[in-house]
């Protein structure tokens, strides 16, 4: 049984009060691998952000729980070594499945994490995640849950088809759970796919996807004043990076994602965290294949994943600068 304290990270309530109270958003970047890692905490130290970094259960499968837990720990010493005194960084399960996922998790140093029910029925939702609740708050261990259902394919999650959030259900849930957060579906999906390209308008040749549903977010803010709410698949599918990915020799059919304009402005409200997975993948797969191409014979891993981890080290800085507004806003400086 290990403590997140005693690993130098930190849960999310402070930062995301200061989040709400703020307007922005606190980033939660999905990684895998040590490159991912580097380029997050690079990327948060130099811009002075909080920052969450999220593990799946697909992530521990892939690269095995203890040695993420492990990086998250290496990467508070990192943030140390790279001049931030006071990094905060918060270990977070992404989509807990079960209790004892969840459990398994915060047992090992967790300082957050997600208990998705959001494919149960309502009470069976409920019933999870205080579970969950009762169990992480004993070693203040921050949660989150979801109501509501995303489209897409993420990991493990699947969904054919989304069904919003229903705000008259919120109060409830939150008061009954005692969750910190919430996961809401308000149209943001899963993937590099959010989209058909039937399902978008075609604005100066560009497919622009349907708005989000910012009046059922106003619902819910007006419902819940203040209380955390959370953005999954929040990706925006940089065409620049698509384009690069198909130059080079791959096949990525109509991607689309979430325009960040639609990602600052929801960031202006009670959402106060936004997850982004598939931009890293893109941002370090155009990268390799670039590199590979024009430099055929390269061999060594180095020689690619550096410009991999260059290329996502500027995508994440862009998201915290220019979307999130999270730059600047560590407690102490
Ligand atoms: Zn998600």
């Amino acid at each position: 049984m290990v403590n997140y304290k005693d690993l130098g990270l930190v849960n999310t309530r402070e930062m995301f009060k200061r989040a709400v109270a703020g307007g922005y958003a606190i980033p939660a970047f999905n990684f895998n691998t040590m490159e991912q890692m580097q380029a997050i905490v690079q990327a948060a130290v130099e811009t002075k952000s909080p920052v969450i970094m999220q593990v799946s259960k697909g992530a521990r499968n892939y690269a095995n729980a203890s040695i993420l837990r492990y990086m998250a720990e290496g990467a508070v010493a990192y943030a140390k070594e790279l001049g931030c005194e006071h990094p905060e960084i918060v270990l977070h399960l992404d989509h807990g499945d079960s209790f004892e996922l969840c459990k398994d998790c915060i047992d090992m140093g967790f300082s957050s994490v997600m208990i998705d029910g959001s494919h149960l029925p309502y009470e069976e939702n409920i019933a999870l995640a205080k579970k969950v609740v009762d169990y992480a708050h004993q070693f203040d261990v921050t949660v989150e849950a979801e109501l509501g259902v995303l489209a897409g394919v993420e990991d493990e999650v699947s969904a054919a088809e989304s069904h919003y959030t229903k705000p008259e259900e919120v109060i409830d849930f939150a008061t009954r759970t005692g969750c910190d957060s919430l996961a809401i579906s308000i149209g943001t999906s899963h993937g590099a796919h959010k989209f058909t390209p039937e399902q978008c308008t075609l604005v100066n040749g560009v497919l622009v996807p349907p708005p989000l549903a910012f009046d059922i977010l106003a619902e819910i803010e007006k419902k819940l004043p203040g209380f955390p709410i959370v953005l999954h698949g929040s990706s925006s599918v940089p065409m620049d990076e698509v384009n690069t990915i198909n130059q080079y020799g791959g096949k990525l059919d109509a991607a689309i994602g979430i325009p960040e304009d639609q990602l600052r402005k929801a960031s202006k409200s009670a959402v106060c965290k936004i997850n982004i997975d598939s931009d890293s993948r893109l941002a370090m797969t155009a990268a390799i294949r670039k590199h590979l191409a024009e430099h055929p014979g390269d061999f060594d891993p180095r020689q690619y994943l550096k410009p991999a981890r260059e290329n996502m080290k500027k995508m994440y800085i862009h998201k915290i600068v220019n979307v999130l507004g999270s730059d600047g806003k560590l407690a102490i400086q």
